[in-house]
């Protein structure tokens, strides 16, 4: 569905010079374009495809988990690493309460979900938070140029930027630039502002894709592909150490293997595999040991005393992936149930608690939900979201080096510093 458009629309250039200019369409871009909007500044958005939010409206599959229920900042930015503490300032003034406040007052229903989870109410989907986005603009006369290409800023000097478009030159006291990262390019998202940002003078840590699905050495994967389970454990071991588990819902595909777990631990995989070699171990059956795994495989051979193996594992497993088990444990699937040994079921025990996987590497910007790096937090100043190089130049959500795990987390990064960043960029560019 096409976003209804705002009253603010406007394709044709009229009076170019703005108070404020945003770039990037995008969740940061449009909170940040209102925010400076409803200060009273005069705002452009600028948005290089012909509608905006097209990220926003894929995120949790179209239902848009647009929050994580946290509301101590500390335990909030835990899962950011070292870097998350930069965020504290702005979540102190619009934090998760602030944001599911801003939604509330715009028709958007909360509900949390499981994992605390925060998502529009029943029957409401992302485009019903585009539509609170746009009306937030609307209110503050927000100026909206879609199909408007940035391709350079220069800056003349404190109070006076230009942005040179492919539909002319805007000029502005304030640039925000929230342009996104690298993931899901054909969003929009082609990392354009890390190149501004370079351009004037600010340091960008290297990018990598993360949250991500993983490419895998093993080819049974590939016949597997499409099956979904859910409930199973999933660890990463290096060197004999553990290094990371997660427990919950994983899916094979046709390179490798993708779905929560996986996108979840991809930075971790990545981080491993800078190192060395690591292996992934798939625990099929996490709320059994093994001594109560063989007893449960016992009982179903002899349920099934006529079967041959192959058939008598059919009430523990998906059909699907019974065979590559029985490979893996390089078990004889036509045996005779009857016949089965002592030591191939202790042998089909330890795959379905520990089957191997090999990560070779994570499959890309194309399928990664965000982009790790970006613009350095030590060039932002933390309170305003301006950066500390270039006056009355602002940065807003994932351009910046910050991204969290799945689970509303990255939103509320582009609400927080999106919002902020508006408010700060209005008011210097009124003083
Ligand atoms: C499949 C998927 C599902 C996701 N689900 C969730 C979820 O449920 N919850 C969550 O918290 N996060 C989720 N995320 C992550 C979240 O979508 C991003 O973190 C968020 O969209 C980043 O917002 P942003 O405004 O910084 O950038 P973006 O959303 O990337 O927006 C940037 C905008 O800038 C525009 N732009 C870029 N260059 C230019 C230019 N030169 N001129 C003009 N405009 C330009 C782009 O066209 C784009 O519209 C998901 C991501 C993906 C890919």
């Amino acid at each position: 569905m096409v976003p209804r458009e705002s009253k603010g629309e406007d394709r044709s250039m009229g009076s170019n010079v703005f108070d404020v200019i945003v770039i990037g369409g995008g969740p940061a871009g449009m909170i940040a374009a209102g925010a400076a909007g409803a200060k009273g500044a005069s705002v452009a958005l600028l948005e290089k495809g012909d509608t905006l939010g097209v990220k926003l409206s894929i995120t949790g599959k179209g239902r848009c988990n647009l929050a994580h229920m946290e509301e101590d900042p500390l335990k909030l930015v835990e899962p950011f690493g070292k870097n998350g503490r930069f965020i504290l300032s702005a979540l102190s003034r619009f934090g998760v309460k602030e944001t599911l406040g801003f939604f509330e007052k715009r028709g958007i229903e909360i509900t949390v979900e499981r994992g605390s989870r925060v998502f529009p109410g029943p029957g409401q989907r992302s485009e019903d938070v585009i539509q609170a986005l746009r009306d937030f603009m609307a209110d503050g006369g927000v100026k909206i140029f879609t199909s408007t290409q940035v391709k350079s800023i220069s800056v003349r000097d404190e109070s006076e930027k230009e942005v040179l478009t492919d539909s002319g030159l805007f000029k502005a006291s304030s640039v925000i630039i929230a342009t996104g990262g690298l993931s899901y390019p054909e969003t929009g998202s082609t990392g354009d502002g890390y190149r501004w940002a370079r351009e004037t003078g600010h340091s960008i840590v290297p990018t990598k894709p993360a949250i991500c699905p993983i490419r895998t050495k093993e080819s049974w994967c590939k016949t597997l592909q499409g099956l979904t389970l859910k409930n199973v454990e999933l660890s990463l071991w290096q060197g004999g150490k553990e290094l990371a588990r997660r427990f919950g819902e994983m899916l094979f595909t046709h390179f490798g293997v993708s779905g929560p777990i996986v996108m979840d631990m991809a930075a971790e995989v990545d981080k491993a595999l800078e190192k060395g070699p690591a292996t992934m171990f798939l625990d099929l059956k996490p709320a059994l040991d093994r001594a109560k795994l063989d007893n449960r495989i016992l009982r179903d051979l002899k349920e099934h005393p006529r079967e041959i193996l192959k058939n008598g594992l059919k009430d523990l497993l998906p059909r699907a992936i019974i065979p590559v088990v029985l490979e893996v444990a390089g078990v004889d699937g036509s045996t005779k149930v009857d016949e089965v040994t002592k030591d191939q079921r202790a042998s089909l025990v330890e795959v379905l608690k520990a089957m191997p996987l090999t990560p070779v590497d994570l499959l890309g910007y194309r399928w990664a939900v965000v982009t790790k790096g970006g613009v350095s937090l030590k060039d932002v100043n933390p309170k305003t979201m301006e950066s500390k190089r270039v006056p009355g130049l602002f940065f807003a959500g994932e351009v910046l080096d910050l991204n969290g795990p799945t689970g509303g987390y990255n939103l509320q990064i582009c609400w927080s510093s999106g919002f902020i960043s508006g408010e700060e960029a209005a008011d210097r560019a009124m003083l």
